[in-house]
């Protein structure tokens, strides 16, 4: 049971021939292997799939079949040669992650492992002039932050100065896949966690939060408000939500601020995902006052990572 789920961390496997975790190189990995889902495994793979955390050798359990007899699906699992090379996926609990230096912790930017975030963008930038008319429905590139000190040493308190980005969540659903595993440090917090970690289901969530966090959750429905349908009109876009006291739960926001981010009548079925605080609306739960950075629906390619 521990080993299921801790394993159900691993959505995916690096899958490359003649690449080895003692000889190869993680970065050529990211940028050429293929990313392979448990149902997708099949037997000629068996030496070539590797974790997306540590790198070494994955197997899928069961090895035949995509599902166990009592029906839970198969998943990928670590082998006992690695059982020595320490992977945060092999746990149960997900870890936080500290830095021995700001050297470590600078590479880890560099590489690409490691993620500052200072802010999210609040409102939508202003179109660049030599690009005005295009501009309008593509993705707003993360932009750079100040420098941020952040307190992700290994020793007690030990802060360090790091470049840190202005992120949109659009911007982490372009390479969802790729970022899932990227350690990411939130504003005011004192680890760095996968972004796999970090989103939470909005399908159990029950009451108010006052601490910002990730979420993300499956449209459910979306309705225009109002008589005349003017654009300035709210739109409510509810969420899966399955908790006992909560008669809905939704995305509440201006149809043109919805639209702007592809929400529309067509978008039930889509995940959306948010950074922010979940408040009360009447008898149910609602994401209200989002920055332009704040949310965004997860490109349809990706939905099977958060199923
Ligand atoms: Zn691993």
């Amino acid at each position: 049971m521990g080993a299921y789920e801790s394993n159900r961390r691993i959505k995916f496997a690096y899958q490359m021939e003649h690449w080895s975790y003692e000889k190869g190189n993680p970065a050529l990995l990211r940028a050429n292997a293929k990313k392979i889902i448990p149902s997708e495994y099949k037997t000629d793979m068996d030496g070539s799939l590797f974790c997306p955390g540590c790198f070494t050798n994955l197997n899928r359990v069961p090895k035949e079949k995509e599902h166990f007899t009592n029906g839970r699906e198969a998943y990928f699992a670590h082998i006992r040669t690695y059982k020595d090379v320490k992977c945060d996926l092999k746990s149960i609990k997900p870890e936080g992650k500290r830095y021995e230096n700001w050297e470590e912790a600078k590479k880890a930017i560099d590489d690409e492992n490691l993620v500052i975030i200072s802010s999210f963008l609040k409102s939508k930038p202003e179109p660049k002039e030599d690009q005005p008319a295009i501009y309008d429905e593509t993705p707003v590139e993360d932009q750079a932050g100040p420098t941020t000190e952040v307190a992700i040493g290994r020793h007690n308190g030990e802060t360090f100065a790091l470049p840190s980005r202005i992120k949109t969540v659009a911007g982490l659903c372009r390479n969802f896949d790729e970022n899932l595993y990227k350690y990411f440090h939130l504003p005011n917090k004192k680890y760095a966690i996968r972004l796999i970690d970090l989103l939470k289901s909005v399908k159990t969530i029950s009451e108010e939060t006052d601490v910002p966090s990730f979420y993300y959750g499956k449209i459910v429905s979306t309705a225009h408000l109002g008589e005349h349908k003017k654009p300035t009109n709210f739109r409510m876009t509810y969420l899966e939500n399955n908790a006992e006291a909560v008669w809905d739960f939704c995305l509440k926001s201006q149809d043109k601020d919805q639209k702007a981010h592809g929400i529309d009548d067509n978008s039930v079925g889509r995940i959306l995902i948010v950074y922010g605080t979940v408040k009360q609306n009447g008898t149910g739960l609602c994401f209200q006052g989002l920055g332009w950075g704040e949310f965004s629906l997860l490109p349809e390619k990706y939905n099977h990572l958060l199923d």
